[in-house]
């Protein structure tokens, strides 16, 4: 694997799915990830189940939270991420519907992003326990951007029915 040199930014992705064998689904797509030029896995939460969010006639969800260094600015990792995506069969239909698989860009360093395709942090982070848990589990001492620290994020926001899944 390829070097990344010492400019690289430390990212967290968030993965999601609810089709198709979800708990394998984000074990295939961390191998994928891992394997994108310029990225380098540095940590890996559990498996979380969550309840759907938006339509409620769809499977229970299996999540996680990857850390990585990157060097590949953050629209060069966001076509990355949706080419593994399109790769595992994702179908983008109603908004918040069922897939078999979902990779948000949660953070970038400390950069705030605002451009037509990509808004970071991850526009629902704060109120989404199947992100802040997991995320806590690999980066508990975490800032957020302009929401502050993620402790205390944790703590204004409800399981909602979130579990861990057995390892
Ligand atoms: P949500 O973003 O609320 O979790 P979703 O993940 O289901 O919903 P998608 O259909 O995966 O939404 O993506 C819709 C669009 O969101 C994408 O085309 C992408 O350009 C945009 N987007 C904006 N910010 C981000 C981000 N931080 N990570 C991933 N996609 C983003
Ligand atoms: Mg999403
Ligand atoms: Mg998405």
């Amino acid at each position: 694997m390829q070097s990344l040199s010492s400019d690289a930014v430390l990212a967290y992705i968030g993965l999601g799915s609810n089709l198709q064998n979800p708990s394998q689904q984000l074990h295939s797509a961390r191998t994928a990830i891992t394997a994108l030029a310029y990225v380098k896995e540095l940590a890996f939460s559990c498996l979380y189940q969550s309840l759907p969010m938006g339509p409620q006639d769809q499977p229970d969800y299996v999540n996680a939270v990857m850390a990585v260094a990157t060097t590949l600015a953050p629209l060069e990792l966001l076509r990355g991420l949706q080419g593994i995506e399109n790769n595992h069969g994702r179908i983008r239909g109603q908004r918040w519907g069922a897939r078999t698989l979902d990779l948000d860009i949660l953070l970038y360093g400390d950069n705030s992003i605002a451009l037509p395709d990509l808004i970071v942090p991850h526009s629902g982070i704060t109120e989404r326990a199947f992100v802040l848990y997991p995320l806590y589990e690999i980066a508990p001492q975490l800032t957020i951007p302009n929401k502050g620290k993620l402790i205390d994020l944790l703590a204004n926001c409800p399981l909602a029915g979130l579990k861990k899944l057995d390892a």
